[in-house]
């Protein structure tokens, strides 16, 4: 079995996440993706992110109809900050002889030195890297081990539609027509552009 395991805050969820998913699916031949929501993003300290029970709502609304893409709440049930090397670190426990890739944006790997017991996360895991606009192919940092795919970059984020919904414009075409959905008759992101 080969696992790929996709952090985020998802705040909310949007086609780039899709894309990340798909390329890796495909170019690596997974068996899965499990997509695992962040109750805090460690870089994101200042943030508070949008209730867990909404970003996991529309995480499911994005991924219905796709078995091979399953969401794991554990850190949002673990709370506090999310650090990647917990979380692993239980996954190899639930997924015995697994071999588990941790998927990234290009823009987090300058920060890799900097997560949590770096040192042991590299050893334990390999990471996926997927090009994102505005970010140049560079080498793993020390003791990291890398795939980069080639993917279908797309410059949108979750601080892109977060703007956009605040402003009231479309959605359409850069989050999944349900989350669209969802997020226009529920009023989200109504007030958070700036977040
Ligand atoms: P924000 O704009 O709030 O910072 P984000 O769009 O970067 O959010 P996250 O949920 O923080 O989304 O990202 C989760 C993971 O998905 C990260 O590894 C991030 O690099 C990656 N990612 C997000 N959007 C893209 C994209 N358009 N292309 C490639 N990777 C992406």
């Amino acid at each position: 079995m080969k696992i790929g395991l996709f952090g985020g805050s998802f705040d909310p969820v949007h086609c780039g996440h899709l894309l990340v998913a798909q390329a890796a699916l495909e170019e690596l031949g997974l068996d899965g993706i499990v997509f695992i929501p962040a109750a805090q993003s460690p870089f994101k300290a200042g943030c508070m992110p949008t209730a867990p029970t909404v970003r996991l709502r529309l995480l499911r609304l994005a991924l219905a109809g796709r078995p091979e893409f399953q969401v794991e709440p554990l850190e949002l049930e673990r709370g506090g900050i999310s650090y990647t090397i917990d979380t692993v670190d239980h996954l190899t426990r639930l997924y015995p002889g697994a071999e588990l890739l941790w998927l990234i944006g290009a823009d987090h790997v300058a920060t890799l030195p900097l997560w949590r017991e770096a040192a042991r996360l590299a050893a334990l895991v390999e990471f996926v890297v997927i090009p994102r606009p505005g970010f140049d192919k560079v080498e793993p940092p020390n003791g990291f081990r890398f795939h980069w795919l080639h993917g279908w970059p797309l410059g949108v984020s979750s601080s892109l539609i977060r703007e956009r919904a605040a402003l009231g414009q479309s959605l359409n075409q850069m989050v999944p027509e349900a989350v669209a959905a969802a997020i226009l008759s529920e009023k989200l992101y109504q007030g958070s552009a700036t977040r």
